[in-house]
């Protein structure tokens, strides 16, 4: 890749700052300096660095946010405030997306990456990858609504949903509950819910596959996924 685009790309400006940062020496690949915006170099095997600082370049960016409410799932809006606004320019460089989608009033685990093949292969209706939501329920859940989560219950618009498992942590005329769904149909939590009565109040996404909400993350905070993540995720 050639050095002022690879630079631009990992926010060391644009083309033209780059150049004029080239222009002072400050730019190394392997200890020789580079002046000419035009060289091509490969941070995979050449060690790159900006006034001695190695340069970490990474093709493929995983994250792991703590969604808060009031954020939209996906990259830009001309209005409201989108999830790629809680990164760091550091890591917005890579231009992360978000894995699926969350409502803008729910919190909890979202994964933002660049990889297309992965958020692909995570997103398939084939792949029938478990997402668990906790969610406080306005309504007495019942054993009975378990049974038609099992079974499938129908949606507003007729779709009968695949079964999910629905656990009652506890019941009452506020309840909390886990449920588990292997699909990603819009709302999907909150209209299963209304299929039977009741009004979701708070939804938390806590699980994406083997990808489980890290606690130690506040609301709105994130972190890279490690290794191991992103090897279960595939
Ligand atoms: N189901 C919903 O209703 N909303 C979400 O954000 C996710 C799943």
């Amino acid at each position: 890749m050639r050095i002022d685009k690879l630079l631009s790309n990992i926010g060391y400006g644009s083309r033209k700052e780059v150049k004029q940062l080239l222009k002072t020496g400050a730019v190394k690949a392997d200890g020789k300096i580079i002046k000419d915006a035009k060289t091509h170099v490969d941070p995979a095997v050449q060690a790159v660095t900006v006034h001695g600082e190695t340069v970490e370049y990474k093709e493929h960016i995983y994250l792991m946010l703590n969604k808060p409410a009031g954020f939209l799932s996906a990259t830009e809006d001309s209005v409201q405030k989108t999830v790629i606004d809680l990164l760091e320019m550091n890591d917005a460089v890579y231009k992360p997306f978000p894995v699926g989608r969350l409502d803008k009033d729910t919190e909890g685990l979202l994964l933002l990456t660049n990889d297309g093949q992965l958020s692909h292969q995570l997103l398939s209706p084939k792949k029938h990858v478990p997402k668990t939501y906790y969610a406080k329920i306005e309504g007495h859940v019942t054993e009975e609504d378990a049974s038609a989560f099992k079974e499938g219950v129908e949606l507003d618009d007729g779709y009968v949903t695949k079964p999910a498992r629905l656990e009652i942590i506890e019941a009452g005329e506020r309840s909390e509950i886990h449920i588990t769904i292997t699909e990603g149909k819009f709302h999907q939590v909150k209209r299963m819910f209304e299929a039977v009565g009741k009004k979701v109040a708070y939804l938390q996404r806590i699980s994406m596959g083997p990808l489980h909400l890290d606690e130690s993350l506040e609301l709105g905070e994130y972190r890279e996924l490690t290794d191991e993540e992103v090897e279960a995720l595939r």
